[in-house]
């Protein structure tokens, strides 16, 4: 049965761009999937961090997949550090790594630029999220376009270790494309990004998300209203394009196109979608922060289930390799 695997960091609330970008899909793969999702606490802990915080932003982070969607009865949802089998996978591939191959990923090149003394959790951060991924023996695993390449070193850590260990016994994990474009933040200069400062959280309220809508960029050669207008320029549209119907989002090409409306029009009808879509995730998310108890036994059950196969996994990868 196919399986794939997706983590996310703990970084507390959700803002709308990772949803549109991957969790929604999730949601939706469950259905047809069978699903790991993990909060990547381990990852979180690479940089310099204060432990009440984290623990906060891991419990904001699967109250807001729950309520986002996230089935506990269909996916397997659970938190990094309560599966120590992540780890221990982690430094057998760190073994079999060359130190020259992690050295060249871009991600680690930037991060040890701007800092001067730099953890060797860093460096070595792809191979625990090749562990993470092949610790289940998924063979999905959904991707944006930008993050292709970090799937690269995952497959090439299952050649290695299967060549040396056990032929076939990892499978080359295949990237499935999510189908939302990148998310532009509302500025429409950059990926949304909550380090930048240009999102919409997932949770916020009605009031909130217009007060951040309404000043947002559009089309910027559409100075008045009587300018006509380019949609497929204007990150308003490609919110429409991610929260309206189909015939709302030809109508809004059609009244841009054709100076039919100004954008603050353009924009109070993508609120009224907006709100359509996360009014209930917000209802949800109040519904699990009143009740702690459940998320814990959610967790519990999801670490539970993790955990049946990462030992599986273990077991046999000890075996294969005479550590048992
Ligand atoms: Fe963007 Fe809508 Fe204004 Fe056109 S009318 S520029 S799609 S906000």
């Amino acid at each position: 049965m196919p399986r794939i695997f997706s983590g996310i960091q703990p970084s507390g609330e959700l803002h709308i761009g990772n949803y549109l970008g991957a969790v929604r899909n999730w949601v939706n793969l469950q259905h047809e999937i069978e699903s790991f999702i993990c909060v990547v606490d381990y990852h979180a802990i690479t940089l310099p961090y204060v432990p009440a915080d984290l623990r906060r932003r891991t419990h904001e982070m699967v109250v807001t997949l729950l309520a986002a969607g996230i089935d506990p009865e269909r996916a397997t949802l659970f938190v990094q550090s309560r599966v120590p089998e992540h780890t221990e996978l982690a430094w057998i591939f760190n073994t079999i790594t060359p130190l020259g191959e992690l050295e060249r990923q871009t991600q680690f090149k930037e991060k040890a630029a701007r800092q001067e003394s730099v953890a060797a959790g860093i460096l070595n951060y792809p191979v625990l999220q090749a562990a993470d991924i092949l610790l289940y023996r998924a063979d999905t695993v959904p991707v944006g376009e930008d993050q292709i390449q970090h799937l690269e070193l995952t497959r090439e850590v299952a050649r290695r270790w299967n060549a040396r260990f056990a032929e076939g016994y990892f499978p080359e994990p295949q990237p499935r494309l999510t189908p939302t474009r990148r998310i532009m933040g509302l500025d429409g200069q950059a990926k949304m990004s909550k380090s930048i400062g240009n999102t919409v959280g997932l949770l916020e309220d009605t009031a909130a998300i217009w007060d951040k809508l309404r000043p947002a960029v559009t089309d910027p050669a559409r100075v008045r209203k009587t300018d006509p207008g380019n949609p497929d320029v204007c990150n308003i549209y490609q919110l429409h394009r991610a929260f309206s119907p189909a015939d709302t989002i030809d109508h809004v090409a059609v009244q841009c196109r054709s100076a039919g409306w100004g954008c603050i029009e353009c924009k109070k009808v993508l609120h009224g979608h907006m709100d359509a879509e996360l009014v209930p995730i917000r209802r949800r998310a109040e519904e699990l922060v009143a009740a702690p108890g459940r998320v814990h036994e959610i967790l519990g059950d999801g670490a539970a289930r993790a955990r049946n196969v990462a030992q599986v996994t273990m077991r046999e990868v000890r075996g294969f390799m005479g550590l048992d």
